[in-house]
């Protein structure tokens, strides 16, 4: 980066946000392919956009204190990070696991700024969480640790304010608790979260947006460079909401999927995943993806994450969480014949991976644009709760679809206009950041 100011900014964020490598990771990626644009726009230096963008809006942090089955005070902590509301109200998930602390929250939100500017519908960033652990607590543990937590977040969030949704370890079961012991605590039927039962003003279509909308981004940008998912062998990371659903449209569009895992280790079936079968372990009997291979006898179990990138396969949907795939594994992939990477999971390959597939010339779906499928529903799902309406699923598909060729197009005409064609990293930072900031020199210094 040659660019003084950018420097400038960054030297900034690295100071004050020490023991943070996720965020200043982030922020980084960001800034590096900004370079073009603030060359060309002083008035975006002058206003002090960027200074201001990546600094939060607000920080929350709180105690959650909950009681577990056998009536011991259990702690933990709650963050809710309101980067960015320029554009609307914050929107992003509550991510729930023990690796969560102030600096995933940020990166997370950071990187939610930009995504929900592609999206094109008027949602600003924010993300949340906490370092509890879902798994292995029973419901009445989880239900008691949601109603402490919402019950904190409740003071901070609001319809028209902040609109928090799922992230790992914040599915149905958990969003349902949250939004239970909001409207108990507010007395208000409002549209405070997403991805809310159907029953109660969810939205038909957004369980399975995020690997829907990562499957159709990635069909774009394979048909734009003369390809497509038919017959391709795929390798899927992560067997939760967004991998098993990027699984199931993968198969629908003609691939056959080979691999999935989960935090222990991957299973490998050469005759194509069996979907039926994860998603029972997953969703209902919430099992380890390793008893998998105990009823597919084409199947085999290796216990470790990383082993799953030596796979041999043509396209590549990394859908677990963050820097899941190093410069080695982004190696691996590329010697095996892989052209193809499109990210479901937030920031799942290291800057190293990242020149790795470029210098390649892989084709590098990011995450902000890729998975952005799922904030984009959620957006829908807060406009049918305004007008107390529900969409049918076809028609909730259909927009989700046309979001996500038009985040493509997005994003493949401004890397074109800054002399970056085909590298789509650059063009979903540039496209995503000129709305927002273009917003907040409007709004003026605040
Ligand atoms: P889930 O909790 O449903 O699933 C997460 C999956 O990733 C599980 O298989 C989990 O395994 C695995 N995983 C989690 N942490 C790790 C880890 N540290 N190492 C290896 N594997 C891990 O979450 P989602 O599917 O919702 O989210 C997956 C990714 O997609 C995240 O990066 C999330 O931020 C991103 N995302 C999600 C969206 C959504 O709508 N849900 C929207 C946009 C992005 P295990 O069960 O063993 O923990």
């Amino acid at each position: 980066m040659k660019n003084e100011y950018l420097i400038g900014v960054l030297e900034t964020v690295k100071k004050r946000n020490p023991g943070e490598p996720e965020f200043i990771q982030a922020v980084t990626e960001v800034l590096e392919t900004l370079e073009p644009v603030i060359d060309r726009r002083p008035d975006l230096v002058e206003a002090g956009v960027v200074d201001r963008l990546v600094e939060p809006e607000r920080q929350i942090i709180f105690r959650v204190p909950w009681v577990d089955d056998n009536g011991k005070v259990q702690v933990n902590r709650g963050f809710r990070v309101q980067f960015n509301s320029a554009i609307g109200p914050y929107k992003g998930g509550i991510r729930l696991h023990p690796s969560v602390y102030i600096g995933i929250i940020k990166f997370l939100g950071f990187e939610q700024v930009f995504k929900n500017s592609l999206t094109t519908l008027p949602m600003g960033g924010g993300k949340g969480g906490s370092d509890f652990d879902p798994k292995g607590k029973s419901d009445g543990e989880v239900m008691r640790f949601c109603q402490s937590f919402m019950t904190e977040l409740s003071k901070h969030i609001g319809a028209d304010c902040d609109v928090p949704a799922g992230d790992i370890g914040t599915g149905a079961r958990e969003v349902g608790y949250m939004f239970g012991q909001y409207k108990r605590i507010r007395n208000e039927f409002t549209g405070v979260l997403t991805g809310k039962g159907l029953t109660f003003g969810g939205s038909l279509a957004r369980t399975e947006a995020t690997g829907y909308g990562l499957c159709y981004f990635t069909a774009e940008m394979l048909k734009a460079n003369g390809k497509s998912f038919e017959g391709k062998t795929v390798v899927i990371s992560g067997s939760g909401n967004v991998a098993i659903y990027a699984c199931q449209k993968a198969t629908a569009m003609g691939a056959k999927v080979v691999a999935m895992s989960d935090s222990n280790g991957y299973v490998y079936d050469p005759n194509g995943i069996d979907l039926a079968a994860v998603k029972q372990l997953k969703e209902v009997e919430r099992k380890r993806i390793r008893e998998y291979a105990a009823t597919h006898p084409t199947a085999t179990y290796t216990e470790g994450c990383s082993g799953i990138w030596s796979i041999p396969c043509d396209i590549a949907l990394p859908c677990a969480t963050q820097n899941e795939i190093n410069k080695e594994s982004a190696e691996l992939l590329v010697k095996n014949g892989c052209f193809c990477v499109s990210e479901g999971a937030n920031m799942p390959s290291t800057p190293e991976a990242i020149e790795v597939y470029l210098q390649n010339g892989l084709l590098y779906g990011p995450a902000k644009a890729a998975n952005a499928g799922g904030v984009a529903t959620s957006g829908l799902e807060m406009s049918q709760n305004s007008e107390r309406l529900s969409w049918t699923f076809e028609e909730v598909d259909a927009k989700l679809q046309d979001i996500m060729k038009s985040i493509f197009a997005a994003c493949e005409s401004a890397a074109k206009e800054y002399g970056m064609e085909g590298n789509y990293m650059a063009g979903a930072n540039i496209a995503g950041f000129l709305k927002v900031a273009e917003a907040m020199k409007a709004q003026g210094c605040v």
